[in-house]
């Protein structure tokens, strides 16, 4: 019996492409000469598996007139045309909650770095200083206020490993999430301007483009520290990037990039930020837990036509759908 034909759209990860290859018919999307491979290949595609590194363009998906299903390997999907999938009916998934508990370790892996300078720290021992000195004292993080932009799964995640290091929390989204003992705050700029530590945790794509401005970072002002452990493009790059080296903000840690893996020389001459290689949630335990629940969404649907985690776009539709 002929097996569904899956395309995969690189980068993936060797276990996840491997993976796919052992349970489907595989094609792999080549970097060059696209047009001709979709022209080829295009109509046995019934399947995409994609991850946040990988667009999936209105281009790919109408050059697939079979295409039933795009497996997302994240809970981030700005990386897919979604209202071009939806348009044709396309199912899309993806995979909240596995990665929470990563994301928020890593947020405040970052907070804290930045402000007791561990990085810093670090290379001064390693580079023999301490005999000539004592390193410089640094800021706490337990007790400081923090703002969550974005208090949603891994928001909350965040929220809760801060309580435990006695911080005041408070936050802003869209809407205030009822039954939480956080302070809601009206907008970024509002937040940003009552914090210490600000820490952006909201999805990418248009509605949040560029929501950390040059205003949110002058409210948050040369004390202040922001984690950016979203996407790039939710902080404008450029005013952030002028604040730090004009002294307008106290620090950064950042897990992600306007364009990775491209990063502005200027942040890697300042000592006030920590860089990490859009890891948060690549552990061992997480990316296999992602992993899972990226196959069995797709087996799902392929077998019983339903996901286990559908975008929420998808539900928003079928409830419009249903009046
Ligand atoms: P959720 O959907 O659970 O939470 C998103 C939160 O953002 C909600 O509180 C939502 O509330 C808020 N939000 C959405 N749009 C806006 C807006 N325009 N202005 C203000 N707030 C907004 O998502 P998760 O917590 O699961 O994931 C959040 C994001 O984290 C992902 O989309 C991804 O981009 C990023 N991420 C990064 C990783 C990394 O490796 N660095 C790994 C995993 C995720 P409301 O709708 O009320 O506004």
């Amino acid at each position: 019996m002929s097996r569904p034909t899956v395309l995969r759209v690189p980068p993936l990860s060797p276990q996840l492409h491997d993976a796919v290859g052992e349970q489907y018919d595989a094609l792999d999307l080549p970097a060059e000469g696209r047009p001709a491979f979709l022209a080829e290949h295009g109509a046995e595609v019934v399947a995409i598996v994609c991850t946040n590194g990988g667009q999936v363009d209105a281009g790919v998906i109408n050059a697939l007139p079979n295409l039933r299903v795009i497996a997302n390997h994240g809970v981030g999907y700005d990386n897919i045309d979604v209202p071009a999938a939806l348009a044709r009916g396309i199912a899309v998934s993806n995979t909240p909650g596995v990665l929470d508990d990563a994301v928020a370790d890593t947020a405040l892996a970052l907070l804290l770095a930045v402000r007791r300078r561990v990085v810093v720290a670090d290379l001064f021992v390693r580079a023999g200083e301490w005999q000539r000195g004592e390193f410089p004292l640094t800021t706490e993080v337990s007790r400081s206020r923090v703002g969550i932009l974005g208090l949603g799964r891994i928001g909350r995640a965040i929220a809760t490993r801060l309580e435990a290091f006695g911080c005041t929390v408070s936050y802003h989204s869209r809407h205030e999430v009822p039954g939480v003992p956080y302070a809601y705050a009206a907008s970024a700029a509002e937040l940003a301007a009552s914090v210490d530590n600000l820490v952006a945790v909201v999805p990418g794509g248009a509605s949040t483009a560029a929501l950390v401005d040059r205003e949110v970072l002058d409210a948050l002002g040369p004390t202040g520290v922001l984690v950016n452990v979203a996407r790039g493009s939710v902080v404008d790059q450029d005013a952030l990037v002028a604040a730090l080296v004009e002294g307008r903000l106290g620090g950064a840690g950042l897990d992600v990039f306007a364009a990775e893996p491209e990063v502005p020389a200027a942040l890697a001459d300042l000592d006030n930020v920590v860089l990490l290689p859009h890891v948060g949630s690549a552990t061992h335990e997480t990316r296999a837990a992602m992993r899972a629940l990226t196959l069995d969404n797709l087996a799902s649907w392929l077998d019983t036509g339903t996901l286990l985690t559908p975008i929420p776009e998808m539900s928003e539709m079928s409830e419009r759908a249903g009046g």
